[in-house]
């Protein structure tokens, strides 16, 4: 276990990050109560479907009482948006009480809204300010924000975040990598946020230029975005390149943000006074004990522009609800986030996330920080069509002996994950380098 060297004292921003578990239970249950009534009336589309069950938010005794609610998925989403473009029918404000609009980043499907009031957005700003205050930064840090500023949530979250914490922002988004690295050198940049494969990125082009990351003034690096920040491989590579510290952040369009790592880093805090966990088996929809990996389901307790109601986010997480080292009490997602229900794969009966694989690649000495899966008919049962093995592409450095290192890597995700991989070795740059999201699994028929 890591422990920020400098901020293990970081006291808590909001008094609610240590209430004891029944002062967070209390408070769930008076706003959960409060927020199905308002959304029960104002949200056109969750009026209906409380209507159709004979669903009644003043019968509401306990936090159990929510699971006689359906899911809300992302299809159901989209079909409202399509039922009554372009707005939707889950607002539960009028449109003018809708002080801002992101989209979702469109790379599965066609982009939907997500709509915040002046009162969600300060609430949005002050979640961010916490997680960036429990991570030891405030007032003279530089903040260099390179999430995306265009559409999508990343950037300007953080950087409200960042200002009300203090910092210094330079809202720099997510191109010109020559322009970033000369700006991080340059002025003096102690904060880094971005993807885990751009840090990468941006550490290995910063030595193309003649600059060593490590040599640089910053001390912290947020990432989000993928799983990388939880896996222990990356984490290292990245906190090696940079001198830094890499800390993970948790988020998506829906709930923005809901989970950052804390001092000791045993897994991002969920921000449960803000959104109502339910970690769920996918198979089942029944809630699974701490410990156990199951699918995040979140319900906003507080927020009045988009409110949604059992939100399944799609994303395997493992909680425990103990009080953590850091005195703070909001549950943890040990591991952070395991992976995608979608991506998850099952290889003779064993689940195999591309986050596991991630830690045995980025901890086999030889290899470039690249990889990507590949399940395709020559890995699939004759019989069955399933997959029995994956292959697995990597780059193994021009120093390497590209066999040895297969084979290497080929008997450690055999010894660790209990898979067989069939490994393909290739020149240094072939493999696509991500600025965004990295797409590391590819499933063909
Ligand atoms: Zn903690």
């Amino acid at each position: 276990m890591t422990v920020l060297d400098d901020t293990v004292a970081t006291a808590a921003w909001d008094p609610c990050e240590t209430w004891s578990r029944d002062q967070l239970v209390a408070h769930q249950t008076a706003s959960l109560t409060r927020q199905l009534e308002r959304v029960g009336r104002d949200s056109a589309f969750y009026r209906r479907r409380f209507a159709e069950l004979g669903f009644d938010p003043r019968d509401v005794r306990s936090l159990e009482d929510l699971r006689r609610l359906p899911l809300t998925k992302k299809a159901d989403y989209s079909a409202s948006i399509a039922a009554a473009a372009p707005w939707g029918e889950f607002a539960a404000v009028p449109r003018e009480r809708i002080a801002r609009i992101h989209f979702s980043s469109g790379t599965t499907a066609a982009p939907v809204p997500q709509y915040w009031t002046a009162k969600d957005l300060e609430r949005w700003a002050d979640l961010y300010a916490r997680y960036a205050h429990g991570q030891g930064i405030g007032p003279g840090d530089l903040f260099q924000c390179l999430f995306t500023y265009t559409w999508f949530v990343g950037g300007l979250g953080a950087t409200a975040g960042f200002q009300r914490l203090g910092a210094t922002v330079i809202p720099a988004g997510s191109q010109e990598t020559e322009r970033q690295i000369r700006t991080v050198f340059e002025f003096g940049t102690t904060v880094l946020c971005g993807t885990p494969s751009f840090m990468v990125h941006l550490g290995a082009v910063a030595r193309e230029m003649g600059y060593d990351p490590a040599a640089s003034t910053v001390r912290r690096i947020i990432v989000g975005g993928e799983p990388g920040g939880a896996v222990p491989a990356t984490r290292r590579r990245i906190e090696e390149l940079w001198g830094a510290r890499c800390c993970d952040a948790y988020g998506s369009l829906e709930f923005q943000p809901i989970g950052f790592d804390c001092p000791v880093q045993d897994g991002p805090h969920l921000a449960e006074d803000f959104a109502y966990a339910e970690i769920i088996d996918a198979e089942t929809g029944e809630p699974v004990e701490d410990g156990t990996p199951g699918v995040l389901v979140l319900t906003h307790l507080d927020k009045e522009a988009g409110p949604l109601v059992r939100w399944w986010t799609g994303d395997v997480v493992c909680r425990d609800s103990r009080p953590c080292a850091c005195g703070r009490t909001h549950a943890r997602l040990v591991g952070g986030v395991r992976g995608r229900a979608d991506d998850m794969l099952v290889i003779r009966g064993i689940n195999l996330f591309p986050s596991a694989v991630e830690e045995v690649v980025r901890s086999t000495p030889g290899l470039s920080d690249e990889y990507r899966i590949v399940v395709d008919a020559s890995v699939r049962s004759a019989d069955t069509g399933l997959p029995n093995a994956i292959r697995l592409q990597v780059e193994a450095l021009a120093d390497a002996d590209a066999t040895r290192v297969a084979a290497a890597l080929a008997a450690a995700v055999k010894d660790r994950l209990r898979v067989r991989a069939v490994v393909e070795t290739l020149p240094p740059g072939t493999l696509p380098r991500a600025q965004h999201k990295a797409k590391r699994l590819v499933v063909a028929p």
